[in-house]
C-alpha cells in the first residue's frame, strides 16, 4: 500500500549469473523498478481516497478510475507488480523443470515440458514491441499469454503464475537484441517451486469461487 517501496531482490544481484548478469539486475531493480515505485506514489499522492489500495486493486480496478488516472495506474502499478512478480520467480540454484501439481497440468496440457517450452518461447518471441510473456490460470485451466508495456492479466481476469520480462532493458546489455539468447537463459533461472506456490494459490482461489456459486 501507499507509500510503496521498493523491496530488495531476494536474492544477491550477481545470483543468476552468467544467465542474467549482474550490471542489469541492479540497473533493472534500482533504476527501472525504482522509478514505477516513485511514479505510483507520485501519482497516488493527489488521491487519498486510492492510498489504501493494493497493487493488486489498484491494477483490477483501473478501469473504474477516472479517465486521467487509468493510463498512469496501470503503467505505474503494472510495473511495480510486474517487476516484483518477475524476480521473485527467478532463482539459482534451482531445477530446471516444474514438479508437483503444476507438471501435472503442463503435461495434460501440453504433453510434456519441452512441448510447453517450445510453444512459451514462440509466445515471448512474437510479442512486438515492450513487455511481458505470462504463464497464468484460467478458469481451471492453463493459458499463454503477453500483456504489452506494463498491463497486467490480473486486469483480464486470469491468475498469473509466471512470467518473463521481455522489455528490451532486462536484456540489452548482455544478450544485445537477442531475445531469443535471453529466453532460453530465462529458462534457466525459473524459481519453479515458487511458479507452483502461485499455480496452487490459483487453483485454491478458483475452487473457492466455484464452490460458493
Ligand atoms: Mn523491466
Amino acid at each position: 500500500m501507499y507509500p510503496f517501496v521498493n523491496l530488495p531482490l531476494p536474492y544477491e544481484y550477481d545470483a543468476l549469473e552468467p544467465y542474467i548478469d549482474t550490471k542489469t539486475m541492479i540497473i533493472h531493480h534500482d533504476k527501472s523498478l525504482q522509478a514505477y515505485v516513485d511514479r505510483l506514489n507520485e501519482v497516488l499522492k493527489a488521491y487519498p481516497g486510492l492510498q489504501s489500495f493494493t497493487l493488486e486493486e489498484l491494477i483490477e480496478g483501473a478501469d473504474k478510475l477516472p479517465k486521467v488516472l487509468q493510463a498512469p495506474i496501470r503503467n505505474y502499478a503494472g510495473g511495480v507488480y510486474n517487476h516484483r512478480f518477475f524476480f521473485n520467480g527467478l532463482k539459482i540454484p534451482n531445477r530446471l523443470e516444474p514438479q508437483g501439481n503444476l507438471v501435472e497440468m503442463i503435461n495434460a496440457q501440453y504433453g510434456n515440458f519441452n512441448n510447453f517450452k517450445e510453444v512459451f518461447k514462440n509466445e515471448a518471441l512474437g510479442l512486438f514491441g515492450s513487455g511481458d510473456a505470462w504463464l497464468v490460470f484460467d478458469k481451471g485451466k492453463l493459458k499463454i499469454m503477453t500483456t504489452p508495456n506494463q498491463n497486467n492479466p490480473l486486469a483480464e481476469g486470469y491468475c498469473p503464475i509466471l512470467t518473463i520480462d521481455v522489455w528490451e532493458h532486462a536484456y540489452f546489455l548482455k544478450h544485445y537484441n537477442l531475445r531469443n539468447a535471453y529466453v532460453d537463459d530465462w529458462f534457466r533461472v525459473i524459481n519453479w517451486d515458487e511458479a507452483n506456490r502461485n499455480f496452487m494459490n490459483c487453483l485454491r482461489e478458483y475452487q473457492q469461487n466455484n464452490s460458493t456459486t
